[in-house]
């Protein structure tokens, strides 16, 4: 028989020695070592502890080591339920649950020999009492240990988390976090699409989808809460955890168990704990990289602008502002498709944008792009944009109207092949650089017109005489030989008098397009002043020079209606004798001089000296 205060003072005595040691020595080992002077304390053959493990929803064998032999027949391969109270061989078996106030619960098993009556339920009882006391001290020990460990872990993490700026790191480090304290479980990161692609991390799209078992993931996104979910189809629990920091949630959390479990309250506070340590340092991530994308942005927008501000031709504009474009959000191909004011229905695929939109399924699709735009006057982004009934493959897609004044002048188009390329930044980037775009386009629209303006006649729509002037200068110096004639009507006051100045204009417009219509592009057809106009042939020789005026004379004769004559007078030089501009004019105006002279409606040239090339 066992003295049962005896047995109560040893067992205390011994339990005393091991909650000495308890801050140096592990759970585990302390339950090894409880049950390895219990063996010797009560001189059994066999003693082991079994504690349950949460995750598992089984008891779990952690002490006993000794004894290999005698605890594989005992107890390899039966069931839990199958230990209470069995005879083996010649061995009785004893299984006592300790019912612990705190978890893991665990119990004991005891084998004994059948002939020993020393283990009556009193005695069982006493054993059973003092175990659960000390596994009382024991697991509140465990809990505040484990406890201590992961404020040290969150306290670790948050400081490591303020040295990076960069969200990859703070991933990595989740991911490192998630295989650290729950290796067994799987896990990934549901983010916004906003998200640059890491396909090295377990990360994956938050979806917004009706689909039910989706939806738990969406409800923590939008709560903030953390939410938990059997799924009754694989059997498995879900705990969804918020990435939240101050001014949002910026993803969530999914962790996986490999079957079905109930989450311990301490473990969800945890998970939570650390999802909101993750959140606010991918808050801080995010808005310092904000920021520095922003001055980015605004180093973008003043490069551009700086370089759009110095008076520069369309086609350079526009190839200014496509590579900013590229630069910015790496797009494969922008489209420039301007209409100006009037013309809403006529597309012009600028010179600057990207080769497809010169192909003829670029320029439908741009021309849909734009009707689209200027039927709904908004702004298009798209990650997944189709065309119907068309191999359209570019679902990235930003259109930003052109917009000056009030009116539409075209549209501008990025695309690029890989779905949700884009990401709002972007678009907000790119709206402002199409403002700065529009303006610099319009002015260089507007200067080309003047430009022209400037050196065309008004009445004739001839050029005008400084450009003529212009113009045979610069031919003088590029050139070997040229010729100029110039025409004056014949009788003109008669014309006005007889039919009135209006009428008198309209003949000047007749005589015009008759010289227009002798003119190459090569040829500066100009009004030379009041019904005198003119014409330089470039690298032309006085025979051609007359040969043409002579057309134009007999044209003039013939056509016009009023009827009026012409006459011209032809000159001409090469590079054997210098020239400038004046003295051929001069010499022209001469032979028209004669022309007149010699009774008008006349063609004549200009009397050659001789030349002696030197
Ligand atoms: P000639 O055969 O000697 O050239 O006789 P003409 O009558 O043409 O004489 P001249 O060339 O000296 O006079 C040109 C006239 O053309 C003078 C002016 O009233 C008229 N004229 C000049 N510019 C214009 C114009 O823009 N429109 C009209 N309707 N008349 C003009
Ligand atoms: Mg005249
Ligand atoms: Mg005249």
């Amino acid at each position: 028989m066992i003295n049962q205060s005896q047995l109560k003072e040893s067992m205390r005595n011994i339990f005393f020695e091991l909650i000495s040691d308890i801050a140096t020595t592990s759970y585990v080992q302390l339950l090894n070592q409880v049950s390895i002077q219990l063996q010797d304390l009560l001189n059994v053959p066999y003693v082991a502890i079994y504690s349950y493990n949460h995750w598992e929803q089984t008891y779990n064998r952690v002490t006993g080591d000794r004894h290999n032999e005698l605890r594989k027949q005992l107890v390899e391969g039966v069931p839990i339920d199958n230990y209470f109270n069995r005879n083996i061989h010649d061995l009785k078996t004893r299984t006592q649950f300790l019912h612990a106030k705190t978890e893991p619960n665990a119990f004991l098993f005891l084998a004994y020999h059948q002939n020993d009556d020393r283990f009556n339920k009193e005695t069982l009882d006493i054993i059973k009492e003092e175990l659960k006391n000390v596994l009382n001290i024991f697991n509140y020990d465990k809990m505040s240990k484990e406890k201590e460990e992961r404020n040290a872990f969150l306290f670790e993490i948050t400081t490591k988390f303020y040295s990076v700026f960069s969200k990859k790191s703070i991933l990595t480090e989740i991911t490192k976090a998630m295989d650290k304290w729950y290796p067994n479980f799987n896990y990934h990161i549901l983010l916004s699409q906003d998200y640059e692609e890491e396909t090295s991390l377990p990360i994956r799209t938050i979806e917004y989808s009706d689909d039910a078992t989706k939806r738990v993931s969406t409800q923590a996104f939008i709560t903030g809460e953390v939410q938990l979910e059997d799924r009754l189809k694989d059997k498995k629990t879900c705990l969804y955890a918020p990435l939240k920091g101050k001014q949002g949630v910026y993803g969530v959390l999914q962790i996986v168990t490999p079957n079905s479990v109930d989450f311990p309250q301490k473990e969800i506070e945890f998970i939570g704990q650390f999802a909101t340590v993750a959140g606010k340092a991918i808050e801080s991530a995010t808005l310092y990289q904000n920021s520095k994308h922003l001055v980015e942005d605004l180093k973008l927008i003043n490069d551009a602008t700086h370089a759009l501000n110095s008076n520069l031709k369309i086609v350079e504009i526009t190839t200014i502002v496509r590579e900013k474009i590229i630069e910015a959000c790496g797009a494969t191909q922008v489209g420039f498709i301007y209409t100006g004011e009037t013309q809403h229905h006529m597309i012009n695929v600028l010179s600057g944008s990207t080769n497809y939109f010169f192909t003829s399924s670029g320029e439908e699709s741009a021309n849909f792009i734009f009707n689209q735009v200027m039927t709904t006057k908004e702004p298009i982004i798209s990650g997944n944009y189709t065309i119907n009934e068309t191999d359209f493959s570019f679902p990235s897609l930003m259109a930003i109207p052109m917009l000056h004044a009030g009116t539409i002048h075209g549209v501008l188009i990025i695309i690029k092949q890989t779905k949700y390329a884009f990401s709002f930044d972007n678009f907000k980037l790119m709206q402002s650089l199409v403002q700065h775009y529009t303006l610099a386009l319009t002015n260089s629209i507007l200067n080309e017109k003047l430009k022209v303006v400037a050196i065309t006649d008004y009445l004739t729509q001839l050029y005008s005489r400084s450009h003529l002037e212009e113009e045979i200068q610069m031919h003088l110096k590029r050139d070997e030989k040229g010729t100029l004639i110039v025409i004056d009507i014949d009788d003109f006051k008669g014309i006005n008098d007889t039919f009135g100045h209006h009428i008198g204009d309209e003949v000047i417009i007749q005589v015009a397009s008759i010289v227009r219509a002798h003119t190459s592009d090569n040829d500066v057809p100009a009004r030379w002043g009041g019904e005198e106009l003119a014409i330089y042939l470039s690298n032309a020789t006085i025979d051609e020079g007359v040969h043409i005026a002579t057309q134009i004379r007999k044209q003039a004769e013939n056509f016009t209606n009023p009827k009026v004559t012409l006459s011209c007078g032809v000159a001409t030089w090469d590079y054997t004798k210098k020239v400038n501009a004046k003295e051929l004019f001069v010499r022209a105006d001469k032979a028209l001089y004669a022309a007149k002279k010699t009774g008008k409606n006349c063609v004549v040239k200009e009397i050659i000296e001789m030349r002696i090339r030197n």
